[in-house]
């Protein structure tokens, strides 16, 4: 082991030398990190577990990777095998490389289940998206890539799931971002373990022909070198032949025979600059026939991968063979894609233009092509344009995408209105969370549904789909209507007894029906809800129910008439539909009525509220039950001379009541004068009358009286 770290640390210093002297320390302090933490665990193939996250090391730092996604490498196993905690490592390691273990972790205990195309893609998003920073993304590759080299170990079920996930997710994942070199190896590991018999076959004939080609190869790679040598070109030629899987899919996607695919082989050419690239074509092109239609400017027009090249396709006696034409940064960043970011030093860098169609990426184009440092690039690669997103998934694995604020509320309207309707709780990964937390990518959430649960108007404070939002409004408003039809049955009824007359016997269907007409509106309940709502007054009602002639009553002058009112009992309203009004607390014994509010019920504000002055229309005639029970809350102001123990005077007197003080508050106003609010609970005004006559016989007690708010 100790010759090993002196290997990758000697492959990785030249590298990171120029990012700075103290990473070379952190990679061996996480190598002997994670060498202790996984001792004595062995993996399938029996061999120490170390070797593992020791490889992926090393296949980042092949990638030239900086220290923290090597770090990363090394202890990525190290949270979901050996019991280490993210803090631990965030101490020991610093923030950066605790986020990549991190992000690895989350991202390993997603379970990939085969989605439609469409979700395939968006778990690739969501993938990104999780992984706020790219190194998450690399080091996750670069663990897939390790476990696919030593998949034989796997079971049988095993390997074809991380197979098909590979070739599904992580394969075109290394593509999007470029990293052509991770790409073609878990594409080939991944095809040969899900179609062994065709890869046996074209793996086969590729090294049939294998003879014919090398030399073929050979003289192709010396003939052109020789041409653009004549042209005044520098340039590396050579060729290779394409990765199996690739000829593999144009054999069954485009259908063309095995022994029709000559351009097994593609040819590079390397050059200095995009000048020579231009040039060398030229001359390709001067020396070859070509297939116009296969010829591509990706240098002008990079793909969103950043990749950038010239490809031609010639003919050379009758075969046609591909041409790729490059300088040696474009080809750096066909082999690395972002990685290939990390090991720039300044001034070394490739093209502006090579970045600004990265389209995939948008939006962040000229904060990267600001990039000072690797650092930077981290930070301006983070998926902003992923952060408006959340990517959550259903217990059954099922993924749905939200806004980013969205909220249990939200998903479980997503499932299904009736759900949502009926949401009781939610739970994220299995613990209860409240229904207004936010919701982040990769959680696993439960909606749990009872049939009386219902929504509640505070939950379209915590709503960001506008589904949710319209179905809890929709409910919302037919539950107001059904209340308001319900009390402005109960509101005529009760104003036809303060008159003694019988509702039941008046109020039959075909008379409900007629006053809606006759009042303008469409139906009985449109009709009952607009009195239940304050719309109509149901005095109004009484007289278009009972004519001028057979009404037995005495005119009564305004005044008179409100006190009238008060005095008639409101009965069949329910509490629940009854509040107290704020601004005057009445309490049990006083004088009140009854205010009816769009859609609430009924508050109850006392009789010379000035708040409900002149509101005849909304008022009802109300009265509190003879046995009220429970306490009241009110207030009353005591003014006094400042004398000490006032206050605990005034206290005892309260308490010796058996109220109960709620609240106090004492100004002073001059040096001689202190007010008191007291804020009470009572029963009744029987027993309110009484506290403040004894409290108007404290000594030093000038003014008791009940507070009234406007
Ligand atoms: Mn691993």
């Amino acid at each position: 082991m100790e010759a090993r770290l002196d290997t990758l640390l000697s492959d990785m210093r030249e590298h990171l030398a120029a990012i700075g002297p103290d990473e070379v320390d952190a990679v061996a302090k996480a190598f002997d990190f994670a060498q202790r933490a996984h001792v004595g665990q062995l993996r399938r193939s029996g061999c120490p577990y170390f070797v593992h996250p020791f490889e992926v090391a090393r296949i980042l730092v092949d990638l030239r990777m900086d220290s923290p996604a090597i770090c990363g490498g090394l202890l990525h196993d190290v949270v979901e095998d050996c019991g280490v905690t993210v803090e631990e490592l965030e101490k020991e390691f610093g923030p950066i490389v605790a986020h990549v273990v991190d992000g690895v972790t989350k991202l390993g205990r997603i379970e990939y289940l085969r989605l439609d195309e469409h979700q395939s893609e968006n778990y690739r998003k969501m993938v990104l998206a999780m992984a706020r920073d790219v190194r998450v993304v690399i080091v996750k590759l670069a663990d897939r890539l390790h476990n696919m080299q030593t998949i034989d170990y796997m079971s049988d079920a095993q390997r074809r799931r991380t197979a098909q996930e590979t070739l599904e997710i992580y394969a075109p994942l290394a593509h999007r971002l470029g990293i052509a070199r991770v790409r073609t190896e878990l594409d080939d590991l991944a095809f040969k373990c899900l179609f062994p018999e065709a890869y046996k076959d074209i793996a086969q004939r590729v090294h049939d022909k294998r003879r014919e080609r090398e030399s073929y190869t050979q003289e192709m790679v010396d003939r052109i070198q020789a041409i653009l040598r004549d042209g005044n070109v520098a340039a590396r030629v050579f060729g290779r032949p394409k990765h199996l899987y690739s000829i593999y899919r144009k054999i069954t996607v485009r259908g063309v025979p095995f022994d029709h695919i000559y351009d097994l082989i593609g040819f590079r050419v390397l050059v200095d600059t995009p000048a020579d690239c231009w040039l060398a074509l030229g001359i390709i092109h001067g020396h070859w026939v070509h297939m116009p239609d296969r010829f591509k400017d990706y240098l002008t027009v990079p793909k969103t991968n950043m990749y950038q090249s010239l490809h031609t396709t010639i003919m050379d006696g009758g075969r046609p063979a591909e041409v790729q034409i490059r300088t040696h940064d474009m080809h750096r960043i066909a082999e690395l894609g972002v990685a290939a970011h990390w090991g720039y030093k300044d001034g070394d860098r490739p093209s502006s233009r090579s970045i600004d169609r990265f389209a995939w990426l948008r939006g962040l184009v000229e904060q990267i092509q600001e990039v000072r440092n690797p650092q930077e690039f981290i930070q301006s690669m983070r998926g902003e344009l992923f952060e408006e997103e959340i990517f959550v998934f259903t217990p059954k694995g099922q993924m749905k995408i939200f806004r980013k604020g969205a909220t249990p509320i939200d998903f479980a309207f997503a499932i299904h209105s009736d759900v949502g309707l009926h949401t009781s709780a939610a739970k994220v990964h299995g613990s209860i969370v409240p229904l207004k937390q936010e919701l982040s990518s990769g959680d696993q959430v439960e909606i749990l549904t009872s049939p009386d649960a219902h929504p509640s108007r505070d939950w379209l404070k915590y709503v960001k789909t506008s589904r949710a939002r319209t179905k809890i409004n929709h409910w919302l408003r037919a539950q107001e209507f059904e209340q308001s039809v319900q009390l402005g049955r109960r509101l005529i009824e009760a104003e036809l007894r303060s008159h003694r007359r019988n509702p039941r016997a008046l109020l039959k269907p075909a008379v409900l029906s007629d006053l809606a007409t006759r009042l303008n509106h469409k139906t009985v309940e449109e009709f009952l809800a607009d009195v239940g709502n304050g719309q109509i007054s149901p005095q109004r009602v009484y007289h278009t129910l009972v004519p001028p002639e057979e009404r037995q009553e005495e005119a009564v002058e305004p005044a008179k008439r409100h006190r009238q009112m008060v005095d008639a009992r409101l009965d069949g309203i329910s509490e629940a539909e009854t509040r107290i009004a704020k601004c005057c607390q009445p309490i049990p014994g006083d004088d009140v009525v009854g205010y009816v509010t769009r859609g609430r019920g009924v508050t109850i504000h006392a009789l010379d509220c000035p708040r409900i002055a002149g509101e005849f229309q909304r008022i009802q005639p109300i009265e509190w039950s003879s046995t009220g029970k429970g306490t009241y809350r009110t207030a009353i102001v005591l003014e006094s001379n400042d004398r000490v123990a006032l206050l605990r005077d005034v206290a005892e007197v309260i308490a010796a009541s058996g109220a109960n003080i709620f609240n106090a508050k004492v100004t002073t106003p001059d040096e001689f004068t202190a007010v008191h609010e007291f804020s009470l609970d009572v029963t009744s005004r029987d027993q309110l009358d009484k506290i403040v006559a004894a409290l108007a016989r404290v000594r030093g007690v000038r003014k008791v009286s009940r507070r009234h708010q406007g």
